[in-house]
């Protein structure tokens, strides 16, 4: 990597957008560095970013526990999880840094939790044998994001970042193919402005909202990438999106949100539901011998641990058979009763009891003492704009991070490796390949006056006067509710010819009559959330496009994208390496028109592409 000399570096300017972890980390990183950092997010403080919901740890290879862990295996198991989807020598890199991760973070004072002794606990996520993920009770999170707030404040106080909270970046500005900068809207007064840079990065998150209910918080949304997507830069993998196992189920219809209950849960709980479908009798007065714990059956060797997307698929099984418990049948126990009797309640309530109490407040059930109810839940994204080596889009002079790029995950991540692969991409890739890029590339003066800017500023303007002019009949929440149980059905947990082609015929008439039967309260110069919500569903009613024909190309099955035509006889997700060893990296070309596929080859040479198996 080349380096800038710190002279030179205040003279750089450099916007990020978002806060959460890998915003927060790369702008403290860099602010540091002596780089003059613009940082953007719509929250009221970063401290608000999604990244604060993250309850259940982060991985790294640090075998504080002797128990045969290193790079080599997590590199290896991250691979592994991902169905050999991923590229190789990211992963790789993520493996290792995951050991500075941890000490960066404990030096900065996060409060990871300790054993009698002193030392840093782990505890055990799915997919993996060993015990490598650190944690702070079930809000892991919040404790990181304490952290890089601190270190992002630090760099506030000393002048070398400047924050603008409550402000939405809405495009990205382009002088000569490169990101030189992105319109906002304050979303407080509505004012449109312009910020130019050198560098552009997008930290803004997963898109999970596309399927309205999911586990994330309720305005997390794909713009910023949708965007950048629209000027240029390609999308990767945008049908691989994760399903998580261990949600509390839906209760009604008018649900607007759903909760997960963190994986971490796994490590003691054990997975069942009655071997009787017409049992009808509570779970407490079920005797064990007429429980069917699917998943220590199926999977012997990882049992309740096995990564996500077959614990997910398994649960759905179960449920499809007619065994499901719970008001509506779409629900599975996570039965605590052996490992209170083994541990004793207090234990149980020393690692979980913030999980437990979230439980108790949703659903009015105390998990101590009858078994939790748990469903299966849109949760975390894998796809994202596709990133080069160094974390930069094909949008020169764009980079994205955390859970907004392609990332490292391949078809299906494993837990506790996303705010693992936000802090390596935000403390220590991006701030090193971001000063490459600025010592390896020659940019002209552009400020915020250059005509490039003004004709974004105009499309962004046009864009919202679109909306506000519709003056229809129906809430634009309305219309996501439609289009989330739409993906939910047709491209959830599992996808077929049959589904996807359906959606497909469905998505954009629902566009259309979005665009013409939208009904928006208020003007664009004022807070005005409706307009926010309406401007984010347009986006996802383009982007659901595209993830159902990245998932209508993909005919395999792997990881998280199950489609039904390709399974093993036993019910497995089947991949087709001669087929569809790529990432596949997608390109706009209008709305409606059909995008092009670019692929990106994915070579192994140190891992043995294998049939993933769990048994
Ligand atoms: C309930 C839950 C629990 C989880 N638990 C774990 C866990 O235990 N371990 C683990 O590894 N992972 C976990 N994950 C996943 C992990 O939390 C996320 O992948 C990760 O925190 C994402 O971080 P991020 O920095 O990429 O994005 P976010 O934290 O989502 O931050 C996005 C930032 O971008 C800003 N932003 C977005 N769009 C714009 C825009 N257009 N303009 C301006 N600002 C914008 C937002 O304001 C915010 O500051 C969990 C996820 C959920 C939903």
């Amino acid at each position: 990597m080349k380096l800038v000399n710190p002279a030179n570096r205040r003279k750089h300017k450099v916007i990020i957008v978002g806060a959460g972890l890998a915003g927060a980390s790369a702008a403290a990183t860099l602010g540091q560095q002596g780089y003059h950092v613009q940082c953007f997010s719509y929250h009221d403080s970063p401290r608000r970013a999604h990244s604060i919901a993250a309850q259940g740890g982060i991985n790294a290879a640090k075998n504080y526990r002797y128990d045969g862990d290193s790079i080599q295996r997590l590199f290896y198991d991250t691979v592994k999880g991902g169905d050999f989807r991923s590229r190789e020598a990211n992963v790789y890199r993520l493996a290792q840094i995951s050991l500075n991760i941890i000490d960066q973070c404990a030096a900065q004072g996060v409060p990871f939790a300790r054993e009698y002794g002193g030392l840093l606990d782990t505890r055990s996520f799915g997919g993996v044998q060993v015990q490598r993920t650190f944690y702070a009770r079930g809000q892991t999170g919040q404790q990181l994001l304490l952290g890089a707030y601190q270190a992002l404040e630090e760099q506030i106080a000393a002048g070398n970042v400047v924050m603008h909270t409550r402000t939405e970046m809405l495009d990205v500005a382009l002088v000569n193919g490169r990101a030189r900068g992105i319109i906002t809207r304050n979303l407080l007064t509505g004012a449109i402005e312009s910020h130019a840079a050198d560098v552009v990065v997008l930290a803004t998150g997963g898109y999970s909202n596309v399927f309205f209910l999911s586990t994330n918080a309720m305005a997390s949304n794909c713009t910023a990438i949708w965007r950048a997507h629209r000027r240029g830069a390609l999308f990767a993998n945008p049908c691989f999106t994760q399903i998580h196992p261990t949600c509390i189920p839906q209760s009604s219809d008018h649900q607007s949100k759903l909760t997960l209950m963190s994986e971490s849960l796994r490590n003691d709980g054990r997975v069942w539901v009655p071997k009787d479908k017409n049992d009808k009798r509570g779970p407490n007065q079920i005797p064990e011998n007429e429980r069917d714990y699917y998943l220590e059956r199926r999977y012997p060797s990882f049992g309740n641990l096995v990564p996500r997307d077959v614990a997910s698929r398994a649960s759905k099984e179960v449920c499809d058979e007619g065994r499901g418990v719970g008001p509506n049948g779409r629900g599975v126990y996570l039965d605590f009763g052996d490992a209170i009797r083994r541990m004793g309640v207090e234990q149980v309530r020393e690692k979980y009891g913030n999980l437990f109490d979230i439980y108790e407040q949703i659903t009015g059930e105390d998990a101590y003492k009858v078994p939790m109810r748990i469903y299966p839940a849109p949760h975390y994204t894998m796809g994202g704009l596709w990133v080069d080596y160094q974390l930069m889009s094909t949008l020169p002079g764009l980079f994205v991070g955390g859970e907004a790029n392609f990332s490292d995950h391949g078809a299906n991540r494993l837990g506790a490796s996303a705010l693992m692969q936000g802090l390596a991409d935000g403390y220590f890739i991006l701030s090193a390949t971001i000063p490459n890029y600025l010592a390896t590339t020659a940019l002209e003066r552009v400020d915020a006056s250059h005509p490039a800017f003004s004709q974004t500023k105009a499309d962004v303007v046009q864009r919202l006067e679109s909306l506000l002019k519709i003056k229809g009949k129906r809430t634009p929440d309305s219309f996501h509710r439609e289009l989330g149980t739409l993906m939910w059905n047709n491209c959830g947990m599992s996808r077929s010819e049959k589904s996807l082609r359906e959606a497909l015929s469905r998505i954009p008439a629902l566009r259309d009559e979005f665009w013409h039967d939208l009904c928006l309260v208020g003007t664009g110069e004022e807070l005005n959330q409706s307009l926010e919500k309406a401007n984010r569903i347009s986006d996802f009613l383009e982007l659901a496009e595209l993830m159902c024909v990245d998932a209508l190309d993909r005919k395999e099955s792997c990881g998280c994208h199950f489609r039904v035509e390709s399974q093993t006889p036993d019910g497995e997700a089947k991949r087709d390496d001669e087929h569809f060893s790529f990432a596949s990296a997608w390109e706009w070309k209008g709305t409606g028109q059909a995008p092009v596929l670019q692929k990106e080859p994915l070579a192994f040479e140190q891992v043995h592409l294998t049939q993933r198996s769990y048994k």
